[in-house]
């Protein structure tokens, strides 16, 4: 690892060329393979990805809970772990909150005693404690509930009680490990939308676990995907979704359809390619030669329906089936006796087996190697 540079002051967390590897009787579990991702002050930095691929382990090294094998941690501007020196600072003295997808609360505790831990631990006079609790309690919509134990909240209070203690301290950074996991869609919902808001009003920064692509897009300031162990690509939710640079990251966040191609060559700013649906022209600047196989990839919901039965990107096909899923219509075209999905806002006026144009704009058209 690298002497570190003095932290910018708007970095919270910066962890540098992480390596974890989990002994097993079974040989070494390699968690995180050399991760390196920086969250500023005010950010919510999420990490996505499916089951295994990191993203606790990843938390925990930040939190304290978990030991690195390789690489170093800052956390406000002071290095909590390097592998050189190994932990400087113990996992309470870091500053940092979490919160669990399980809640963690203690159940022979009151919702006021749960949500006071941290200040109580931290030696704050007891006047100020019922203040700042009353206060994280009426942020979370639960001053009702403050002499009440655990067991009788729902899930949704429950981890309510669960954000309170973790804000109650102003600890200025928040771990957040899957933390609406365990609670419906409805509630799920709600308390997500509470806690961006809850986030612009305190300006916690956040780093924010979740193997959820709807969730990450609708809390993140930047998202970084990781796959087994390693950072796959970091950037606003737009440029993940829209500009994926590897076909992990287009599959990971939202549908895609995927159709193997070769390489034809460049004409006109545009690079064709012969796929199994016929000839598409991208915009892509892909580093690739004629003759190359390759992969390309379009999004269900950038294929449009054309009265045009010919031109650039437009193919003949018949429409297979028609699925009504309220925010968009799901369409399944045949091209020759490849499936194409489309999904579209509007109701085509096509009806099943009846014959149709798709389309698509060069800029949608995706080619990976
Ligand atoms: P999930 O969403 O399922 O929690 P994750 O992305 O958070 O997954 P981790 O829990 O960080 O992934 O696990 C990363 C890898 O390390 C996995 O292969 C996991 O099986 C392994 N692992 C995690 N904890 C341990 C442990 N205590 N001992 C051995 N292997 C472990």
């Amino acid at each position: 690892v690298p002497m570190s540079t003095p932290l910018p002051a708007d970095v919270r967390i910066r962890v540098r060329n992480l390596t974890k590897r989990y002994r097993t009787p079974r040989g070494d579990v390699l968690a995180l393979n050399n991760v390196s991702m920086t969250v500023n002050a005010g950010e919510k930095l999420v990490l996505l990805g499916p089951s295994g691929c990191g993203k606790t382990t990843l938390l925990r090294c930040v939190a304290g809970l978990e030991q690195p094998d390789e690489g170093e941690i800052e956390i406000n501007g002071t290095v909590v772990f390097s592998s050189d020196r190994g932990i400087l600072v113990p996992p309470e003295k870091r500053g940092v909150s979490m919160v669990f997808q399980s809640y963690a609360l203690w159940p022979h505790m009151t919702v006021f005693d749960n949500v006071a831990f941290p200040l109580t631990n931290a030696r704050v006079p007891k006047s100020d404690i019922r203040d700042r609790v009353r206060a994280a309690l009426a942020m979370v919509g639960c001053a009702a509930f403050e002499n009440r134990f655990p067991g009788q909240l729902s899930g949704g209070q429950q981890q309510r009680i669960a954000l309170a203690r973790a804000i109650v301290s102003n600890s200025g950074v928040i771990l957040f490990d899957e933390p609406l996991s365990n609670v419906d869609a409805k509630v799920r919902e709600q308390l997500r939308i509470e806690l961006v808001s809850m986030q612009k009003k305190l300006g916690f920064s956040a780093l924010y676990v979740t193997h959820d692509q709807t969730e990450a897009t609708a809390v993140a300031h930047r998202i970084a995907v990781m796959n087994t162990g390693s950072v796959a690509q970091i950037g606003s939710p737009y440029e993940i979704y829209e500009r994926p640079d590897s076909r992990y990251v287009a599959d990971f966040v939202g549908a895609t359809n995927e159709f193997p191609g070769t390489v034809v060559g460049r004409k006109d700013g545009l690079l064709l390619v012969d796929t199994v649906i016929g000839r598409l022209a991208s915009r892509d600047a892909v580093d690739v030669d004629a003759g190359q196989p390759v992969v390309v990839l379009i999004r269900p919901e950038n294929l449009h329906v054309t009265a045009e039965e010919e031109g650039l990107n437009v193919m003949g096909a018949t429409l297979e089936s028609t699925m009504f899923l309220g925010l968009f219509t799901e369409y399944v075209a045949l091209v020759g006796d490849k499936r194409v999905i489309l999904r579209s806002m509007r109701q085509e006026l096509v009806r099943e087996g009846g014959a149709i144009g798709i389309g698509v704009h060069p800029e949608h058209v995706r080619v990976f190697r």
